[in-house]
């Protein structure tokens, strides 16, 4: 039986007191679905465990407990000690001669005495102390060792440390030393209600499991990009439970499946993709309140102070997920990625043809042809002799002695014998150098990245599998007014239908987002308070159209003015009358004027970037092109203008009518005239500058 109803991680350390106050390299621990613990030293964090194992099982339910420390030492090691292959002997002939106190231990002595009595100078090395210990080399200089340096499970595990070193950087061996006659001590005052994994069944209510929270570094290092000024041991241990508690029963027996009798196991090594997969990353701090504040005594304001206001106020405030490459195009990277592997991976051949060492001088080349060929997937296992050439498919890595390749269409081959061409050809023509696109370790996609096609190539070629990225962004679209009518239905006189709607669910997902079609609302305090409070428990930022200026029925504007978090922007835009921003239950709310043309065109302009910035993406501006006008037309100084356009023979027209009512001119046009908040006479054929509706992810 494998399931569990809790799950608690403890990250160790084989260190002394850390003081009150929380730090890193301490002990943290982690119950899913609770916020990590700090524990300043071994004593407290025991009588603390002590009290999570009695509450589980008076409560019924079935704890597992997972330690980032190995249960056990490599093959052979138990028996020369204690003269049983049982690592739970070990543990507790350990737990016998560990002397522990906050301030002091004397695991560097026990180490040493286990040296000695071995009659070697080994296993363990490494001496955090000042003083020497009889016995503990501290460095691997006439270090021996007579078992493996690493258990099984290490090797197949790309980075763990073994647990032979007591001291420097990373090492493990001390937190084994301390942490093995802690889980001694537990296993005994919990006598039958504790097994240890892989060396007992799980058939008791308490379970202890050996983890390594590096099997989630991507994760980890995407979550603390997330947070400002996390501890690393914190961010671990919370993901850590949260991955195992988010596995299904069937994916944790796959797990625990495993047959490591004397050595033990890491939970999940070789399958950090499926832990990965459980992560869910916790929702970010929400926005501040005053997100949308402008300026005191500001009458109009001009759309560029508007925009760089709504870039200050806005970030990202969606949680992360693991996601797999085949599902990462337009998602948005939560973390930048660092390439796993260069790009190519290794020197290759960018041609079909002979190689050689080269430079090969000016004149006749004539080199003798060696047995065998290079293909790409298909290496020549051997090493060119020197003076000769050998056949070389496109894609290949270059065997030893090939730094140079001659194209097929330059030799003529004498076959089975040799190759001649003409000179001279530089050493290294036709090949490409190992990392020359890419190394291992650059970074190739920046945090806020939107994924295109081209990146899952780049992602796929340096070694990843998938990325984490932002959940999606769920935006609320909500339509206000009595004259307004759904869309099909019986429309008596004085009523319209909702054309606000249906075009503001589309724009959001052109722009990569999740609308949520929150209907419509008649012009009433109570009714429009109620549905926005349903908005606000279902999606991430709430889009209205209508009732946002300051009249008698602009409901919108009055509930965010009475919340208390409202902004009523009069921007210098035209179209566009007032712009209601506020936030409602922290949801931002973008409550655009009721004109379908200003509710597009306000949502293009302002709702747009600060949406995708929302969503984690980077503050962008639209892409723009100047092209000559098509048009004539005199403007006034105050306002920056929008025009509805579309470019005919190399040339932006306008749409006849500037009326903001005009629908049919929103669907004629295919993209943007902006120009500028000054006066402005354009004449035919001078530049105008052109947003197509592509620069805002469709048309
Ligand atoms: P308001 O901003 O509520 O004063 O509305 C301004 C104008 O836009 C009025 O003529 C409304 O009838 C119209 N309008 C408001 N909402 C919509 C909608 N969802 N679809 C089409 N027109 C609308
Ligand atoms: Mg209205």
């Amino acid at each position: 039986m494998t399931a569990f109803d809790r799950f608690l991680m403890v990250d160790w350390s084989g260190g002394n007191d850390r003081g009150p106050a929380p730090k890193a390299d301490a002990i943290w621990t982690c119950v899913a679905g609770k916020a990590p613990e700090y524990h300043r030293n071994r004593q407290e964090v025991e009588a603390w465990l002590a009290a999570q194992i009695t509450d589980a099982l008076e409560s019924g339910q079935r704890l597992c407990i997972g330690f980032d420390f190995p249960f056990g030492y490599p093959t052979g090691f138990a028996h020369a000690v204690t003269g049983s292959d049982d690592p739970l002997v070990l543990w507790d002939w350990l737990e016998v001669r560990i002397e522990d106190a906050p301030k002091a231990n004397n695991r560097f002595d026990v180490a040493a005495e286990i040296n000695r009595s071995l009659g070697t100078n080994g296993p363990f090395w490494g001496n955090g102390l000042a003083r020497n210990v009889l016995g503990l080399p501290r460095r691997m200089e006439g270090y021996e060792n007579p078992f493996a340096a690493h258990r099984q499970v290490e090797m197949e595990t790309p980075g763990a440390f073994t647990c032979w070193q007591l001291a420097g950087a990373g090492a493990v061996g001390s937190q084994v030393l301390m942490g093995l006659p802690v889980l001694a001590r537990l296993r005994r005052r919990f006598a039958g209600q504790v097994a240890v994994w892989p060396f007992q069944p799980l058939e008791t209510p308490v379970a202890f499991v050996e983890i390594w929270p590096s099997l989630l570094a991507d994760q980890v290092k995407a979550e603390m990009a997330l947070r400002q000024a996390p501890i690393k041991d914190a961010v671990q241990v919370e993901l850590v439970a949260q991955a195992l508690a988010g596995l299904s029963v069937v994916q944790l027996a796959q797990l625990l499946d495993v047959d490591a009798p004397e050595e033990g196991w890491i939970l999940g090594s070789g399958r950090a993709d499926m832990l990965a997969a459980a992560v869910s990353g916790p929702k970010p701090p929400p926005l501040r309140n005053d997100c949308f504040a402008l300026p005191p005594g500001v009458e109009w304001t001009p759309v560029e102070q508007a925009l760089s206001l709504l870039q200050a106020g806005m970030r990202p405030v969606t949680g992360s997920e693991w996601t797999g490459l085949a599902q990462l195009t337009g998602c948005v990277l939560a973390a930048p990625v660092i390439a796993k592997r260069a790009n190519p991976p290794q020197a290759n051949t960018a041609v079909d043809g002979y190689g050689f060492a080269g430079p090969a001088p000016e004149g006749l080349n004539r080199l003798p042809l060696q047995f065998g060929r290079a293909a790409a997937g298909v290496p020549y296992d051997g090493v060119l002799e020197p003076g000769h050439a050998l056949r070389i498919l496109t894609g290949a890595a270059l065997p030893g002695g090939v730094d140079t390749v001659v194209l097929d269409e330059d030799t003529s081959v004498d076959p089975g014998q040799a190759i001649a061409f003409h000179g001279p050809l530089r050493r290294g023509a036709n090949t490409r150098n190992a990392g020359e696109d890419v190394a291992a370790g650059d970074t190739i996609l920046p945090a806020g990245r939107r994924l295109t096609p081209a990146d899952l190539a780049l992602l796929a070629a340096t070694g990843h599998d998938g990325a984490e990225v932002r959940k999606p962004l769920r935006v609320a679209v909500l339509s206000t007014g009595d004259e307004v009518v759904e869309p099909g239905a019986e429309a008596g006189p004085g009523a319209i239908y909702d054309a606000n709607r249906p075009m503001l669910m589309a724009m959001v997902r052109a722009f990569g987002l999740e609308p949520v079609d929150m209907g419509r609302v008649e012009d009433n305090r109570f009714a429009l308070q109620d549905r926005l409070n349903e908005a606000a428990a279902q999606a991430d930022a709430i889009l209205t159209s209508g009732g946002a200026s300051a009249g008698d029925e602009d409901h919108v504007s009055a509930l965010l003015r009475d919340a208390g978090a409202m902004q009523e922007w009069r921007i210098a835009v035209k179209p566009g009358r007032p712009l209601a921003l506020g936030l409602w239950q922290g949801m931002p709310v973008f409550g655009l004027p009721g004109n379908p043309v200003a509710a597009m065109v306000c949502t293009l302009i302002f709702a747009r970037p600060a949406l995708l910035r929302l969503a984690g993406c980077d503050w962008s501006d639209p892409q723009a092109f100047d092209v000559p006008a098509a048009f004539e037309k005199r403007k006034k100084p105050g306002r920056r203008e929008y025009l509805r356009a579309r470019i005919r023979e190399g040339r932006a027209e306008v749409f006849h009518s500037e009326g903001s009512g005009r629908i049919s001119g929103l669907s004629w046009a295919e993209g943007l005239v902006e120009l500028p908040d000054g006066e402005l006479h354009v004449r035919p054929g001078d530049p105008v500058r052109y947003i197509p509706f592509g620069s805002f992810g469709w048309g």
